[in-house]
């Protein structure tokens, strides 16, 4: 019944989803997106769509738990529905267990959506307004193509590689950002009768948390990764849990239930989970390097970056290899190489533009031309630095190079042309032009 009435609640915000998009639009209410909190209300005060649901996400979790992630994510039901799928198909990925749940959607969270917007708000004018219909829909949306690779690599291969919700445990900021509220939440999953020690709790457990510990240990489930669900009430044959409210005076709270635990596999259950715990800091430092290699190129939003950077990470460090099976070896390496290599692209456009800003055109050139000749996508924008930077050089010659490929890759922006103007006006009367 529970299983029933949770797929109803994750179709139905699907339907919600699209009659948003393409029937009421976005005239009265803009994007309705997470990511609205940070961007807009940290940044700059803005009470828009986004930023009420993280306000509604937040304060349901302080009473009901993660209600929210369990039963109104469409990135969860895309995990879901992958999980089902595979299921057909006979395989049942294992639970990858490791303690990088709790670190790396923190990361991932602080670096990319608080802090930025934190620090701008601090060094920026900051006063609330009421904006419901900004952004528009797709504002900070990828493209089709971008937005359906992220779901394939965030919904299905993280699935497949690191088990059910692999990418609400291992990746998701909004989980983490309701990790807060989830300790404080006053209706949890409790003991209320006698517990056989079966484990179908822990089996049944979606998010991968030893349910059977926790509410022997605490008498309640702790683990702030949990999504209210119900799945773990749900499979148990002796109604030992049920989802109840307690008054937080009466909470009783044990210091260690915040401390990350060991998990007791037991043996029953042993096969369903994959332990990578003694690779947690290797399984870190690639993910991580991996991922700010590749975020922000090609259009990649972080949570394909760093989606990508998981799988490959969690594959680099987990298929043996060397002489026995050559074609892995190649693979791993080829994929050591491809991550690089935009490392270094990434790091040259960084420093171009930095050096570009700093007025150092020399520098400028030298990294913006690495860039344009190693970066397989053609990027306007690159080539008019490049076109400006040659102009303050007096090299015209170049510059209008530049201006004219620019031009090639947008034809329809006004900029490349008119700089292309100015450089031939340059030339014709020997006029220099700053900018
Ligand atoms: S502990 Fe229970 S309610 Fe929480 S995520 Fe696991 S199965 Fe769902
Ligand atoms: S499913 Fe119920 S009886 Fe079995 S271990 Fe969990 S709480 Fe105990």
């Amino acid at each position: 019944m529970i299983s029933k009435l949770r797929i109803f609640s994750l179709v139905l915000i699907h339907i919600l989803i699209f009659s948003h998009i393409y029937y009421f639009k976005d005239e009265k209410i803009g994007s309705i997106d997470f990511q609205e909190f940070f961007h807009a209300f940290i940044k700059s005060g803005i009470l828009n769509a986004g930023t009420i649901l993280v306000l509604i996400a937040f304060l349901t979790t302080l009473f009901f738990g993660r209600f929210f992630c369990g039963w109104a994510c469409h990135f969860g039901a895309i995990q879901e529905l992958s999980w089902w799928l595979l299921k057909k198909i006979n395989i049942q990925p294992k639970t990858v267990d490791s303690k990088l749940v709790t670190i790396l959607p923190i990361i991932i969270l602080l670096h990319f959506y608080v802090w930025p917007n934190l620090w701008y708000a601090i060094k920026n004018p900051w006063s609330i307004s009421i904006q419901l219909n900004q952004p528009e829909i797709w504002a900070f949306l990828p493209g089709w193509i971008i937005g359906m690779l992220t779901f394939l690599i965030d919904g299905f291969l993280i699935v497949y590689f690191l088990g059910r919700k692999g990418f609400c445990r291992f990746l998701c900021p909004w989980g983490a950002f309701l990790k807060i509220p989830n300790s404080l939440a006053m209706f949890k999953v409790r003991k209320v009768n006698t517990c056989t020690n079966c484990h179908n709790c822990t089996s049944n457990c979606p998010i991968g948390i030893d349910v059977n510990y926790e509410i022997n240990t605490y008498k309640k489930v702790t683990n702030t990764n949990c999504t209210s669900c119900f799945l773990c009430i749900e499979g148990c044959p002796e109604k030992a849990l049920a989802y109840q409210f307690t008054n937080p005076i009466n909470e009783d709270i044990h210091l260690t239930q915040f401390l990350p635990k060991q998990k007791s596999i037991h043996t029953n259950i042993k096969n369903l989970f994959f332990s990578i715990r003694t690779k947690d800091i290797q399984l870190l430092f690639l993910t991580l390097t991996f991922g700010f290699c590749i975020n922000e190129l090609y259009g990649i939003g972080h949570f394909m970056a760093f989606g990508i950077s998981l799988i490959s990470s969690f594959f680099l460090i987990n298929t043996y290899s060397f002489n026995k099976y050559r074609l892995l070896t190649i693979l791993k390496t080829l994929l050591i190489i491809i991550f690089l290599t935009h490392g270094i692209i990434k790091y040259c456009i960084w420093e171009g533009l930095r050096q570009y800003e700093n007025k150092n055109y020399n520098s400028s050139i030298k990294y913006l031309e690495f860039v344009i000749n190693y970066y397989p996508k053609s990027i306007g924008r690159f080539h008019i630095l490049l076109s400006m930077s040659y102009l303050e050089n007096n090299d015209y010659k170049n510059a209008l190079k530049h201006a004219e490929k620019a031009s090639k890759i947008n034809p329809n922006h006004k900029t490349p042309i008119k700089l292309i103007n100015e450089i031939k006006e340059f030339k014709k009367s020997n006029y220099y032009p700053k900018f």
